[in-house]
């Protein structure tokens, strides 16, 4: 029994978590760094910051939206903040492009703990004060957590990184409960680590449901996010899902949200699959490309999708988070993602008017 979607029945249309920074953002954050900023300056910062992607989602007709992830910093480097145990030592490189060896790194110390949790609560709580619609919030995976921790023989976990990923697993669980007593419905882990932290998918899915222990339970709905990477717009896993499968179905979520139209749309079959078990969210608008998919584009992928689950069962989304595009081109994409949406729900339901 799957807990319920939000947005229309048909076909809604979602994002997979963060939004374009705007630049003063950017600006800001110099600022902030450099203790230029008070603790209010720093709130009203992000609440501004937070408003602009919800009302760029809303302006763009998306269903069920999220704050942007405003609020974050390169999707997981602002959580090592909240976390005791972590040493950071200097990142491999530190001239050139930004890439995946370029993030500080972080030595272990001690046992991980977040004496004050990840953080997500208040966001959740200002993004339901501030618009009527339907909303996700999302959480790193365990695993994607761990990325930039470094286990060593002779730290607290002696270099086993599956047990340090199992603290974390357990800080993760205890924001989810927090999160759905404070009123969250929906939920998305992102792990898009399971195709570039070494380790059988069994395992990692073993470790993504001791995170979302007894948090189903309680009526929120689930879905996991497993992508290739898009640091700097940059993929980094082996882009194919097939080898994840059948073990990802094992993942205790109502729903797997993957990316396709990077990928050129391969591996649409794998949609049957899940949704003989879960509903499917399908990425089909690509975020690391600046050419702007026309409303057909994403009508056809989306009719591409429906030869392989129903309309009941499919979300569509983005392929990954905006956060490394530019705002303009962010909102284009969306825009486009709703419009061709819409025109392939007026053909299943024969009606002209929108069905959103
Ligand atoms: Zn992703």
């Amino acid at each position: 029994m799957l807990n319920k979607r939000p947005g229309p029945e048909l076909l809604p249309t979602s994002v997979v978590g963060s939004y374009a920074l705007p630049s003063w953002v950017w600006t800001a954050m110099e600022a902030i760094r450099a203790e230029k900023y008070g603790p209010t300056d720093v709130r009203e910062t992000f609440d501004d910051a937070v408003n602009v992607a919800v009302r760029d989602q809303e302006r763009a007709g998306v269903d069920v939206i999220t704050d942007g992830e405003m609020r974050r910093w390169y999707f997981v480097q602002g959580f090592y903040d909240s976390f005791t145990g972590l040493e950071q030592i200097p990142p491999l490189r530190t001239q050139g492009v930004y890439g995946y060896d370029s993030p500080p790194r972080y030595r272990v110390v001690d046992k991980i703990t977040s004496p004050k949790g990840l953080g997500i609560v208040p966001e959740f709580e200002y993004l339901r004060q501030n618009t009527d619609h339907a909303i996700k919030m999302t959480c790193p995976g365990p695993l994607t957590l761990t990325i930039h921790m470094q286990a060593r023989k002779g730290d607290a976990y002696n270099g086993d990184r599956v047990a340090l990923a199992y603290d974390v697993a357990e800080i993760v669980n205890r924001e989810l409960h927090a999160m759905a007593d404070a009123g969250v419905t929906c939920i998305q882990l992102d792990e898009p680590s399971y195709s570039i932290i070494p380790g059988e998918t069994h395992d990692w899915v073993a470790l993504y449901n001791q995170a979302v222990r007894g948090i189903r339970e309680k009526g929120v709905r689930l879905g996991l996010h497993v992508c290739f990477g898009n640091l700097g717009s940059r993929p980094r896993g082996k882009r194919r899902y097939d080898w994840m499968f059948p073990e990802l179905l094992e993942a205790d979520s109502d729903e797997l949200v993957l990316e396709f139209a990077n990928r050129e749309m391969i591996e649409l079959e794998l949609l049957a699959e899940i949704a003989k078990a879960k509903d499917v969210g399908a990425g089909l608008v690509d975020v690391k490309s600046f050419y702007v998919e026309t409303v057909e584009d994403v009508a056809e992928r989306v009719r591409a999708a429906l030869e392989h689950v129903p309309p009941e069962k499919l979300t569509i989304l983005p392929d990954c988070g905006f956060f490394q595009l530019p705002r303009w081109l962010a909102f284009q994409k969306l825009q486009r993602m709703v419009e061709g949406v819409r025109l392939v729900r007026q053909e299943l339901t024969g009606s002209t008017s929108s069905t959103s």
